[in-house]
């Protein structure tokens, strides 16, 4: 039996990587699908993929940082299904450089997309979901955002962040019905990895006890689990999803 039947998931940067496997984890478990994303060429796509396997889906253009943009696509999703049930706060983006050397639109960038676009996105569906009395918010953190990482101040910086968030609404929200948890993935195969130069991504593959890096549906299974009532318990959490690299 489906797990998320007939919830109303809004997923960010879903057009590819983590999100897009989320979305179609989701949709194989009777949710219907929003998927948001600043490329939404490739999020319609995706959505109209969805669709021809017989899923519920549509897509919104979508950038996080945009507050007027994120309060009309939720406004836009209310009208038409007139409850958020889950909220996937999925796209994320890096910056890579030293200390020494990152620039300051570098750090920006990263803190605005991956920090402050958590708490747009939820500040904008957190009235409906507390109308409602029930809701869940999953948030994208990583291994980064427990251990830092070479490289990602910046980061390093927004993932930690995010889980602050993360135990905070937990508090706030959860005394309301609604659940708030943080997924922290290892490295996982995405076009995320792809400016890694390959000593680093064996380095990471080192890092793990499982040895590999991971599938971005393993990542996808687990928000799949936190979003269903198997996990109707669970809140306040930062799951480590790394094939156990902390072991
Ligand atoms: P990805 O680059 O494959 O996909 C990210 C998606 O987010 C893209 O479709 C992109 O267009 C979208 N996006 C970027 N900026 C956006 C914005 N401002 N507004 C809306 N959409 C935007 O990335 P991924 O590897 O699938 O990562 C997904 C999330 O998981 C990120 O938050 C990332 O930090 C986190 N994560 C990834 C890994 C990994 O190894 N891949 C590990 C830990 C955490």
């Amino acid at each position: 039996s489906v797990k998320l039947k007939d919830r109303v998931a809004i997923i960010t940067g879903a057009a590819a990587g983590i999100g897009r496997a989320t979305a179609w984890k989701f949709a194989g478990e009777g949710a219907t699908v929003i998927l948001c994303d600043r490329a939404a060429d490739a999020a319609r796509e995706q959505a109209r993929a969805l669709r021809e396997a017989g899923h519920q889906a549509e897509a919104h253009a979508l950038d996080v940082t945009d507050r007027e943009g994120i309060d009309a696509v939720v406004a836009a999703i209310k009208a038409r299904f007139h409850r958020i049930d889950i909220l996937v706060n999925n796209a994320g983006i890096t910056q890579d450089a030293r200390l020494a050397r990152m620039t300051e639109q570098q750090f920006d960038q990263v803190i605005d997309v991956n920090l402050k676009g958590v708490f747009n996105c939820t500040q904008a569906v957190v009235d409906t979901m507390l109308a409602q009395q029930r809701g869940v918010i999953l948030n994208a953190s990583s291994v980064v955002g427990l251990y830092g990482n070479f490289g990602q101040t910046n980061y390093a910086a927004s993932k930690f962040g995010v889980i602050g968030f993360t135990k905070t609404w937990a508090r706030e929200l959860g005394p309301k019905g609604i659940r708030v948890n943080a997924v922290c993935p290892g490295f996982v195969e995405t076009d995320i990895l792809k400016s890694m130069p390959e000593k680093v991504l064996d380095g990471f593959r080192t890092a793990c006890w499982m040895r590999r890096l991971g599938a971005p549906e393993e990542i996808a299974s687990v928000y799949a689990f936190l979003a269903s009532d198997d996990a109707s318990y669970v809140n306040g959490v930062a799951l480590e999803v790394s094939g156990g690299m902390s072991v």
